[in-house]
């Protein structure tokens, strides 16, 4: 069984402010925020990293940005917008080995993706 926070999270051993759940996927708020709203999507199936998405999975990215905008229309902030990241491996950043989209809302973001 993989064992990283998020498969913890998903199987109730530690907690987190759950805010969508169903049989694919789980969403989350962000233990250490970067918006207003940061909630993060992760696939229940185990996956480390972006790279590690099989053509035949390609319906789990798409689920979680499904469920994304679905939350965004849900609170009201999607016709204000929003932003969504997956994160892939060390330059990115990545620190969870569990597939996952951030979702960031709630006020206008700053530019992305300038190197360190
Ligand atoms: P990454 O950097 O891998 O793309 O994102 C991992 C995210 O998981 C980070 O934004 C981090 O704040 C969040 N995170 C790490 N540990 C926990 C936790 O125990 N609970 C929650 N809710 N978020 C976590």
């Amino acid at each position: 069984m993989s064992d990283t926070i998020f498969h913890k999270i998903i199987r109730r051993e530690i907690p987190a402010d759950i805010v969508y759940e169903d049989e694919h996927l789980i969403a989350f708020r962000d233990i250490a925020p970067q918006a207003p709203v940061h909630v993060l999507f992760v696939p229940k199936t185990p996956i480390a990293t972006l790279n590690d998405v099989q053509p035949s999975q390609a319906e789990v990215v798409g689920k979680l940005t499904v469920a994304a905008a679905d939350y965004a229309k849900r609170e009201g902030f999607a016709e204000d917008g929003y932003r969504v990241v997956i994160n892939c491996n060390a330059n990115a950043g990545q620190t969870v080995f569990q597939l996952h989209l951030h979702l960031l809302a709630g006020a206008p973001l700053g530019r992305f993706g300038t190197p360190k």
